[in-house]
């Protein structure tokens, strides 16, 4: 990356160490591993991207002390027993948390298994009650993306009172949530998607700009504010001119840099983080059976 400021990146790995560790001692108050259940992975079918969403989970579970259970399910497993045997997980009272990797098969409705997930043990935020949860402001057990890139908002010390965020994209699973999560702590948040016209109109006067596309290159510093804070949450693999690919993210990390106030490096920035809010996430859920009395 040439004369890169370092000062500018945001480090999502230490980021990752600081909330692991915040989950670790968790754990060891409340008795350790053993005392808290373990995390139950779901992957229907064989499927090598998710085979590495799931090592780097089960790292994180490992550093936080957090015992990760894999479950390979048939990829002609019926969409009715799944929901059964999410069922039999909910009742488990070993089980902490349930995983659901995507993608699943063409014929399972892949929200249809979300909604079987019990809201006490979505670690992932997923289901409808958790989104619909955070739409009230209760926010502590979001989708874990979108609780990464806030949490890296954060770092910048920006307060989010009245700031100015331009989300680009409105996925499910990560704009629309992200767009939530910043209106609770008080930001002012204009979400941008493919219909959007003049997208740079938007960027170009925000603050802070996040941004989950899955477009390499997709922003350009003549696109984003001197000083402003950039959050990339993009994952797209490119092939260089000798044949070589690499994971880049929808910024142009390279130009970006000399006008941003700070940037999420890829790989290194909101990724690391997503695995480490999961975890922490882990723990509210441990904390609400509790409460709840199931435990
Ligand atoms: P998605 O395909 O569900 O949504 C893409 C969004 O981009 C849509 O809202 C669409 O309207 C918008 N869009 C498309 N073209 C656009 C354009 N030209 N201008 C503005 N908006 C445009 O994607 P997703 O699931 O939200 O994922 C987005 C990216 O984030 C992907 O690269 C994915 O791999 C990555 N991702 C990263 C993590 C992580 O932990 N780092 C997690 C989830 C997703």
């Amino acid at each position: 990356m040439g004369q890169v400021p370092d000062h500018r990146l945001i480090d999502g790995k230490a980021v990752r160490v600081e909330i692991l560790e915040g989950v670790a001692a968790y754990i060891s108050s409340v008795g350790g591993g053993d005392k808290v259940g373990y995390l139950a992975s779901i992957s229907i079918g064989d499927n090598p991207e998710v085979a590495i969403y799931i090592r780097n989970q089960a790292f994180g579970a490992k550093a936080a002390g957090i015992r990760f259970e894999q479950k390979l399910w048939p990829a002609e497993i019926t969409l009715e027993e799944c929901k059964r045997c999410i069922l039999e997980l909910n009742d488990d009272p070993e089980v902490l948390g349930v995983i659901l990797q995507r993608p699943v098969p063409d014929h399972i409705n892949v929200r249809s298994l979300q909604s079987a997930i019990h809201p006490l043990k979505d670690v992932e935020g997923m289901s409808p009650t958790s989104i619909g949860n955070i739409v009230y402001s209760d926010v502590a057990l979001a989708p874990c993306t979108a609780a990464a890139s806030v949490e890296l908002i954060k770092r910048t010390g920006l307060a989010l009172e009245g700031l100015e965020v331009v989300m680009i994209g409105h996925s499910e699973i990560v704009g629309k949530p992200i767009a939530f999560l910043l209106m609770a702590e008080g930001a002012t948040v204009t979400v941008c998607h493919h219909m959007t016209r003049n997208l740079a109109m938007h960027s170009r006067r925000a603050d802070v700009v996040v941004v989950a596309v899955g477009k390499a290159h997709l922003i350009g510093a003549d696109m984003i504010k001197p000083g402003a804070a950039v959050i990339d949450i993009g994952i797209n693999q490119i092939v260089d001119n000798d044949g070589t690919t690499r994971i880049v993210g929808d910024v142009d990390t390279d130009e970006v840099i000399n006008v941003a106030g700070w940037i999420t490096p890829v790989p290194g920035g909101v990724g690391p983080v997503t695995v480490a809010i999961l975890m922490r996430n882990a723990t509210i859920a441990h904390q609400r059976q509790r409460a709840a009395g199931w435990i």
